[in-house]
Parts: C-alpha cells; sequence; structure tokens
C-alpha cells in the first residue's frame, strides 16, 4: 500500500501539521514581577514573594517546610549538605540523569555509587541499590527520571534496613505520584528544579523540601543555602557553624514562580494525558517497548522514551530515529550521550582539575558494565518530545507515525 510507504523513502508524511506552541509566560507573570520591584528590595527575607512562591508549594505538596535555591543542583547540595554526607561517604544514585544529580555529591567529598535500573521504568532498581551498600553509604539520591516514579516503597525498606537518607531529584518529576503520594514528599528531602527546560521556569532557580517535619532540620536546611546565616523573624544569626555555599533565590524568582506555579497542574495533567495516551496508542506493537509507568502511579512525562528491540525489527535503533523524523517527528536516538560514570570526571577520577580526591579515598573505579541494564536503555531508546501545548492531534499523528514505521520494519508483522 502506497499509504505505507515511509516518508523517508519518499511516502507521504505522516505528520503535515505544525505541532502545538504556547507561551509559558504572560501578563500573571509581569504583574507579580512589577510588584516585586515595587518592595523596593529583591533579597528573599526582606521581600514577600520567595516566602509567598514556597508557601504556595508547601500548600500544592502537603508539606510544612521548604527552601528556595538557585537551582536544582543547588537544591540537591543543599539536601546533601543537611543530610550530613560528608568526606568519603558513598551516595548511591542512577546513572542515567543529568549531572546536577552528581556535583553536589562531589562538592560535599562524598564518592557517586552507581545502581542499575529498570530496563522499563528507568528508574533505580531496589535490588541494585541494596548489593551497592556499604558501611561508607551515607544516602540514596533516587531520580525519578522523566516524570515516572521509582518504587519508593521498596527503596524506603532499604534506606530503613541500612540506616541511610533518602533524598528525591524530582527535577523532572512534579506533580508524579507514587501510589498517591506526591515524589518528593516520601523521602527525608525532595530535590526540584525551576531551570527553564524543566515543567515550570523562573529561569533558574530551585526548591528543596523537608520532609521530616523537624523544625531544627528546617533550620540545617535553610542555612545550608544561605552561607549558614539563619535569618527568621527578626532575628539573624551569624555565627558560623560549617561551610554553606550562598544559593539564595532572588525575589524576581520567585515572583516568577508564583504565577508559573498556578498553571503547574494544567501543565502536569496536559503531559499526563499525552504520555499515556501515547503508551496506549502504541501498546502491543511488534519490536516497541513504551515507556512504562507502574499501575497505581501517576507520570507527568517531562518527556517520552520508548524503547526499540532490533531483533524483532529489520532495522537499527538509529534507522528507526530516522525514519520517525522523515514522517515529522522530531526525536532523539537515546537520551544522554552515555551512561554518567563512562564521563571522562568518572573515567579520570577527577572532580577537581589536578587530583583524584575523593575518588582516592576508597580506590572506586568505574568501569563499562557496571549498570547493564542502564547501558542497553541508552542504547536502544528512542526519546520524545512531551509538551503541555500539543494538540490531541498531535498526539494521535505521533501515535499513527510510530505505528507506521514499526509495522514497516516488523520482522513479524502486527495483526
Ligand atoms: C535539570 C536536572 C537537574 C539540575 O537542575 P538545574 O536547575 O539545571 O541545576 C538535576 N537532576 C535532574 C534529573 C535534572 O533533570
Amino acid at each position: 500500500m502506497s499509504q505505507d510507504k515511509l516518508a523517508i523513502d519518499g511516502g507521504p508524511k505522516t505528520k503535515t501539521k505544525p505541532f502545538g506552541t504556547g507561551k509559558r509566560f504572560g501578563l500573571d507573570e509581569a504583574k507579580e514581577l512589577l510588584e516585586a520591584l515595587e518592595q523596593n528590595t529583591l533579597f528573599y527575607h526582606f521581600g514577600q514573594k520567595v516566602k509567598t512562591f514556597l508557601g504556595n508549594f508547601n500548600e500544592l505538596y502537603g508539606v510544612n517546610y521548604s527552601v528556595a535555591t538557585t537551582s536544582g543542583t543547588a537544591s540537591i547540595h543543599v539536601a546533601l549538605g543537611a543530610a550530613g554526607v560528608t568526606v568519603g561517604d558513598e551516595v548511591i544514585t542512577s546513572p542515567i540523569t543529568d549531572q546536577g544529580t552528581l556535583i553536589g555529591i562531589l562538592y560535599q567529598n562524598a564518592i557517586p555509587v552507581f545502581a542499575d535500573l529498570d530496563p522499563h521504568t528507568y528508574n533505580m532498581d531496589p535490588q541494585s541499590i541494596e548489593a551497592r551498600i556499604t558501611p561508607r553509604t551515607k544516602a540514596i539520591l533516587v531520580v525519578h527520571l522523566a516524570g515516572n516514579p521509582a518504587d519508593m516503597d521498596a527503596i524506603m525498606a532499604v534506606a530503613r534496613r541500612h540506616n541511610v537518607k533518602v533524598i528525591e531529584d524530582c527535577a523532572q518529576s512534579y506533580l508524579t505520584k507514587y501510589k498517591g503520594r506526591l515524589a518528593g514528599t516520601i523521602g527525608d528531602y525532595g530535590c526540584f528544579s525551576t531551570n527553564d527546560f524543566k515543567h515550570i521556569s523562573t529561569g533558574d532557580g530551585g526548591i528543596v523540601t523537608v520532609n521530616s517535619g523537624d523544625e531544627q532540620d528546617y533550620l540545617t536546611t535553610h542555612a545550608f543555602a544561605d552561607k549558614n546565616f539563619k535569618r527568621f523573624g527578626d532575628t539573624v544569626q551569624k555565627e558560623l557553624h560549617y561551610v554553606a555555599p550562598n544559593y539564595r533565590m532572588t525575589e524576581l524568582q520567585g515572583a516568577v514562580g508564583i504565577a508559573q506555579l498556578k498553571k503547574l497542574p494544567w501543565i502536569c495533567a496536559q503531559r499526563r494525558k499525552f504520555g499515556d495516551r501515547i503508551s496506549e496508542g502504541i501498546a502491543g506493537l511488534p519490536g516497541i517497548a513504551s515507556h512504562k509507568v507502574e499501575e497505581g502511579n501517576e507520570g507527568t512525562y517531562w518527556f517520552y522514551m520508548l524503547r526499540v528491540d532490533e531483533s524483532q525489527l529489520t532495522c537499527t535503533r538509529n534507522e528507526f530515529s530516522k525514519a520517525l523524523a522523515a514522517e515529522g517527528i522530531p526525536n532523539g536516538a537515546g537520551y544522554i550521550p552515555a551512561v554518567m560514570y563512562m564521563q571522562p570526571l568518572f573515567q579520570k577520577r577527577q572532580a577537581y582539575l589536578g587530583s583524584h580526591f575523593p575518588f582516592d579515598l576508597t580506590g572506586i573505579t568505574y568501569e563499562e558494565g557496571l549498570c547493564p541494564n542502564a547501558e542497553a536503555i541508552l542504547q536502544t531508546a528512542i526519546r520524545l518530545t512531551v509538551n503541555e501545548f500539543h494538540t490531541d492531534q498531535d498526539v494521535e499523528e505521533t501515535i499513527r507515525a510510530i505505528r507506521k514505521v514499526a509495522n514497516h520494519f516488523a520482522k513479524v508483522p502486527a495483526v
């Protein structure tokens, strides 16, 4: 059928109309920004915008305490610092993530240890985490990748058995639910990013939730993001007890954050609908495995990542990716270039230029094959953009294009 001739071979393109787009920022942000300027201060402690932003975030998330920061990377560093992660400690985390997950670990002179992933949720496998625990393990840094919650019950059970802290990296996972509970409220700390590529943007910025509900933990976390100053009410406690960076959010970011937060439920609902619909639309296709969200969980898809099984197809992953792009569906072959431990930083064991510290404290090395599932995921994944401004037609055409390409290359056609 000519209808089935791939666009890459000169057939008709599946997607004809451009993807839906929209404006992320508008008059609401402008009004908040103007109010921030009219305060005559942009300092979080003197103004109201960061305080209101956090108050609204706490309400949305049902938490008592959170701290605003300059980035997701900063939020994770703050959580690690507040959790007492220090020189020579090991922190177990995911090899498929943004480097922002790892930077704070190394700034605390602690050592990243990588656990393998579930082949279809792309999240850390609790059994692999437990196998990596040593007497040096201080924390588990769980990455909820792409808006999909990790298996928190099992991870919390491992953490309790070994008495280690749990920090959740929710930079890609706003309003993501694990068995009805919000990701970021289950471990000891939840870390969010408001950089310009995340569900909501303040240009750059971040939030850390303090989930123990303990005021002292909150004060420590707060101080860690503000040069160890403790500013509450009219009193400022300036005694320095340990090294803490300046990761303060400004009133300008807080102002934009207030307006962005109001849009967050809609953004997440749209993304959830589109991601789940793609999974439904490509279910059962030969050689295609969908982005798995476990039963009872709610994903908010920062992106959608399917996997191709080359043994069931007559094409390679890269050929599949190119054919899909030719159908008018932009996509990426894989996600990050390689698992994090294959980066030169880990291969050369060089956190600091000209030094092997802190890696030489334990003699740890990072070899290919350490996390076979994670490596296989990156070799066989196709990543699709999910965006709240896409239309139902965009999603249906995306599904049609994937079905067309998969059926074309299937060794055994779908029934
Ligand atoms: C974006 C991101 C970070 C870092 O956030 P920044 O605001 O860019 O510092 C950390 N972890 C993950 C999983 C991310 O996607």
